[in-house]
């Protein structure tokens, strides 16, 4: 992978993601937005409001992290029974990149 791809790849992967965005990430791809499990429709997301994102890091065979190679993840848990979805973050903001929400805020 080059570098230049690599900032790309990067930039989506680590972008901010909205719950609503998410919502119209669902219809789009026909995502139930109710919890598999119990049907309830109260989701906790797992970003933080300090910037952070929840990852799945790599464990090398020798036991060291390679955080450089975790790949990030949209997760969000059902408030009422705790199942947890978890999504490819890059996947959800590459979608978002080309259907952009139409809002006249400055007119
Ligand atoms: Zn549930």
């Amino acid at each position: 992978m080059t570098a230049e791809k690599f900032d790309v790849d990067r930039d989506l992967a680590f972008s901010d993601i909205q719950f609503a965005d998410v919502a119209r990430f669902f219809t789009a791809k026909n995502i139930p937005p109710h919890c598999e499990m119990c049907r309830s429709e109260d989701w906790n997301t797992h970003d933080s409001e300090d910037g952070t994102i929840p990852v799945i890091a790599y464990v090398r065979k020798d036991g060291q992290f390679d955080v450089i190679g975790a790949s990030s993840i949209y997760m969000m848990s059902c408030d009422n029974c705790g199942n947890t979805r978890i999504f490819n973050r890059h996947k959800i903001s590459e979608w978002l990149n080309f259907n952009k929400e139409v809002i006249s805020e400055n007119g």
